[in-house]
């Protein structure tokens, strides 16, 4: 959905721009953040089970290392492209930077619809990729991780493929890992669990009892079912979810539990999902629903300049990277309604990334406890940065996320002696 003009990248930019104008920089200053500094795009033969070969097409881009590696998911998804693994890399940098952890920011991507593919195909397909990032990719270097339609079995297979080249183990090539070979508690469920610290105390500075307020939630992915599952169990209601086959409604809030057990089969979706009292609805539908706190947990490019004045919810908080265009954020502010941007709202997957990646350092496993209690240290700690620059420049949330970021990668830059300190 949204304008065929869409261009993530183009949108990343314009955001930036505007971002640091509003911080006094002159272009010069980040004129380097407007550039990944590198892009790797790959062809990935694979011998399908009918014996033929089929090449597809992945990228891995690296955005900046000025704070540190690299960082950044893997997502499998057929629409997947160059620029938008471009503007996914840099909303890596600028979220590692929100929340204050030592990375640069990365993403990776197959243009690829994983569920045409059988696990075998599936597993010959992550291999080659991995080969073909090989000489890019570390745990000094590069650190991927899961992202869409991507998770804990997918890097296990990214690990052992780095460790097979190296000749030894290196579990701190990714994160998100699986707990067995070196993986972080808590860090499956980390991004969704954030999600919802995040909205709490968004709701709790406007003011709000969270306990008052209904929620719907677009996608029902790792990130959106593990937030709709921490509201539902902590009394929420949750009047609206969503997939990619289209939605459910029911005002006096869905049966979350349920859902989540219907859609465990992957075969199923929830426009075969019925109960007593759901009201199937389309995505279209379920963004401009009457609900008071909106998620957006799927894609880039969901809210645009088409719905966003229909748009009935008075805070929306950014699961998925990128879901709102700069066209929209425009009439979301003029509407009054708070947008918590992504870079801060979804960071909790990359945060407990980060604790693996310590884990794996120091040989150490952390219990839940200390991983939970530390996710929200961090949070909570980025939230109010974000709201103290928001304040001290009168923009909105998402620009303050913005200067908070922009603010920490151009101060280290030039703590190294700037971009151009080698000519
Ligand atoms: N893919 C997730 C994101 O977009 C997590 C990245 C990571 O853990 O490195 O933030």
């Amino acid at each position: 959905m949204g304008n065929k003009a869409y261009n993530p990248y183009e949108n990343m930019l314009s955001v930036l721009d505007q971002a640091a104008g509003k911080l006094g920089l002159a272009r010069s200053d980040y004129e380097t953040l407007r550039y990944p500094e590198r892009e790797l795009t790959v062809s990935i033969p694979v011998k399908m089970d009918n014996g033929e070969i089929k090449v597809f097409e992945g990228y891995r881009v690296q955005h900046n290392s000025s704070r540190g590696p690299y960082k950044g998911g893997i997502r499998y998804h057929q629409d997947s492209n160059l620029d938008e693994v471009k503007a996914l890399s840099a909303w890596m940098s600028f979220k590692c930077a929100v929340v204050n952890i030592p990375y640069g920011g990365a993403k990776g991507g197959i243009k690829v619809d994983p569920r045409e593919l059988s696990r075998d195909e599936l597993i010959r397909l992550t291999r080659r990729y991995t080969t073909r990032i090989l000489p890019i990719i570390g745990p000094d270097q590069d650190i991927p991780a899961p992202d869409v339609n991507t998770n804990g079995e997918v890097m296990g297979w990214i690990m052992d493929t780095y460790s097979m080249f190296k000749g030894h183990s290196v579990p701190g090539v990714v994160t998100g890992k699986p707990l067995e070979i070196g993986g972080s508690i808590g860090r499956p469920e980390a991004t969704g669990r954030g999600v919802t610290i995040i909205t709490l105390q968004c709701l709790k500075n406007m003011g709000l009892d969270a306990d008052a307020q209904t929620y719907a939630i677009q996608g029902m992915g790792n990130v959106g079912g593990t937030a709709a599952s921490i509201f539902y169990e902590t009394g929420k209601k949750i009047v609206a979810v969503g997939d990619y086959s289209g939605g459910v409604y029911k005002e006096d809030g869905l049966n979350i539990p349920e859902i989540l057990a219907f859609l465990s089969d992957r075969k199923n979706c929830l426009k075969d999902y019925q109960a007593e009292g759901v009201a199937h609805i389309t995505n279209d539908e379920l963004l401009t629903c009457k609900c008071d706190v909106l998620i957006p947990a799927a894609l880039e490019n969901q809210i645009t300049e088409e719905n966003a004045d229909r748009i009935q919810a008075k805070v929306i908080v950014e699961a998925a990277n990128g879901p709102t265009t700069v066209e929209a954020d425009e009439i979301l502010n003029k509407k009054g309604i708070i947008v918590v941007p992504d870079i801060l709202a979804n960071a909790g997957g990359v945060v407990v990334s980060y604790f693996e990646w310590v884990q794996n350092i120091q040989s150490m496993a952390w219990d839940l406890d200390e991983v939970n209690k530390t996710l929200e240290k961090i949070m909570l700690k980025a939230y109010n940065d974000v709201d103290n620059m928001a304040k001290e420049k009168n923009s909105t949330m998402r620009m303050g996320a913005y200067m908070v970021a922009i603010n920490r990668i151009v101060t280290a830059g030039k703590m190294r002696g700037g971009p151009i300190s080698m000519a």
